[in-house]
């Protein structure tokens, strides 16, 4: 028998918390968090549900708040459009998100998963609270899923999974909103099926993936998908906060032990932890925190909420599950800037500072010219001497222009080989011209011009192109 508790005890060694000995899945029933943290958890994540679902359908400027419209390659952030040329500074922000999480971790752990993720707001926050609501706390869902299919599991279950799948849709459709643009997904939504089947297979197909996520798969996504979870092991450190169980305080001498009524714990050398199991009910990744950080843990500091209502209850100090480090644990000691921390914040600076100089002096147009591939000079029947050019102009506005090249130059001649120029709003555009100067101009068979390039009439840009000619 205490062969058989032992080898339960440190089953944690050999298999995660979801995971029978047998390889079959474990499904977890997590008891029902309350408390002061689950209760700023709720506010963070409406605050967030409500940015999530609200931002696809605000407009800045007649842009939609945020889009990442892969399809069309455009992007807009806070109503600021990126174009495919803008890829350095995404290159860049995707450098400074790698890093941020980086340093995030090595301060907070895994704070992120918990607080933040959609997968766990959504999971925790959204379709589990109406689990609790349709099936009631752990023990009744457990009950109700050992129960033979009865009228009271038919309905339970049908309700539930009518709900989810719902919610899953909402989801699907947010979820295109960022990637197609809230105005096309409208038009999917109050189109036909023969004008827009991709769009309503996308949908479905979205909804499928979503329902299928978090009615099933569940914290599966967390302990054995995210890579972000596989990543703790090398990231996390002794002086890493994370949600951690003071084994110094918790065992004591005596080890844990259940508590017996009115017994002078300090006198018995026993730890403070009465065992009561509580903290591994309410975990959503079936883990037991005593047996110290690992890699399932998503820091939901659920756990903390649910010893510090046992402490309270029999009349010991909160916080032996806390937000702590492990030499906090050991020595007491609160968290140091290691030399790890400061290279990480160093470097993140350093590149915030990049991204925003490169964003601040980003210009909405982009020319180059470039002579004509092949070609040297020629002579005009005005006898000057001409070069070919070619002129790429990006357009970064969602604007239309119809584009000049013109030279402050008096000497200078620019003949546009096509009738007009048209610049397509989030367009490139491709054209030759042809550019001439007097013989007298060149010096050692060169000379650089200034072409200014004017959209709607106004000075968009403005290139230097060195014309060649003989050397004279
Ligand atoms: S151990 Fe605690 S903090 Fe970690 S996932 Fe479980 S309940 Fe949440
Ligand atoms: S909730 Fe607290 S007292 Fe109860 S088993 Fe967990 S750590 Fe021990």
């Amino acid at each position: 028998m205490i062969e058989e508790e032992e080898h339960q005890e440190e089953a944690f060694r050999d298999r995660i918390a979801t995971v029978e000995e047998d390889g079959s899945r474990k499904w977890i029933f997590p008891k029902k968090p309350s408390g002061r943290f689950y209760n700023y958890r709720k506010i963070v994540s409406y605050v967030l549900l409500i940015f999530l679902f609200a931002a696809p359908h605000i407009k800045v400027g007649g842009e939609q708040l945020l889009l990442f419209n892969v399809i069309e390659r455009k992007f807009v952030i806070f109503g600021k459009i990126f174009w495919p040329q803008d890829l350095y500074l995404f290159a860049i922000a995707f450098v400074i998100g790698i890093v941020s999480i980086i340093l995030f971790t090595i301060i907070y752990g895994r704070l992120f998963c918990g607080w933040v993720c959609p997968q766990t707001i959504f999971m925790e926050m959204v379709f589990r609270r109406i689990e609790y609501w349709i099936e009631g706390d752990w023990t009744r869902q457990k009950k109700l899923a050992a129960a033979p299919w009865n009228g009271e599991k038919i309905r339970k279950r049908l309700l539930k999974h009518t709900i989810f799948w719902l919610i899953s849709f909402l989801i699907a459709n947010t979820f295109l909103a960022y990637i197609i643009g809230s105005d096309e997904l409208w038009s999917i939504q109050t189109g036909t099926f023969s004008e827009h089947y991709g769009g309503f297979i996308a949908i479905v197909i979205f909804t499928t993936v979503f329902y299928m996520v978090f009615s099933r798969l569940r914290e599966q996504v967390c302990t054995t998908i995210c890579p972000y979870g596989r990543l703790q092991g090398v990231l996390l450190d002794p002086n890493s906060m994370v949600v951690a169980y003071d084994h110094v305080r918790g065992e004591k001498e005596e080890g844990r032990a259940k508590f017996r009524k009115n017994e002078d714990r300090a006198a018995t050398g026993k730890g403070d932890c009465i065992d009561c199991h509580q903290c591994v009910n309410v975990c959503p990744t079936g883990i037991d925190i005593r047996n110290g950080t690992q890699l399932e843990c998503v820091n939901c500091t659920a756990c903390i909420d649910e010893c510090d209502h046992m402490m309270d209850a029999v009349g010991l100090e909160k916080g032996l599950i806390r937000f702590v480090s492990e030499n906090g644990i050991k020595n007491g000691t609160r968290f140091q800037w290691t030399r790890r921390v400061k290279a990480y914040t160093a470097l993140l600076i350093a590149l915030m500072g990049v991204l925003i100089v490169l964003l601040v002096t980003r210009s909405d147009f982009e020319a180059k010219i470039l002579r004509q591939r092949g070609t040297t000079h020629h002579v005009t029947k005005e006898g000057n001497i001409g070069n070919i050019f070619e002129i790429n102009l990006t357009n970064k506005t969602k604007e239309k222009f119809n584009v000049e090249l013109k030279t402050e130059d008096s000497d200078a001649k620019i003949d546009v080989v096509v009738d007009s120029l048209i610049l397509k709003g989030g367009g490139e555009m491709k054209e030759r011209f042809v550019m001439s100067v007097p013989i007298n101009r060149l010096k050692n068979g060169k000379v650089d011009i200034d072409v200014i390039v004017y959209g709607n009439g106004k000075e968009i840009e403005r290139v230097r192109a060195r014309m060649i000619g003989p050397l004279i």
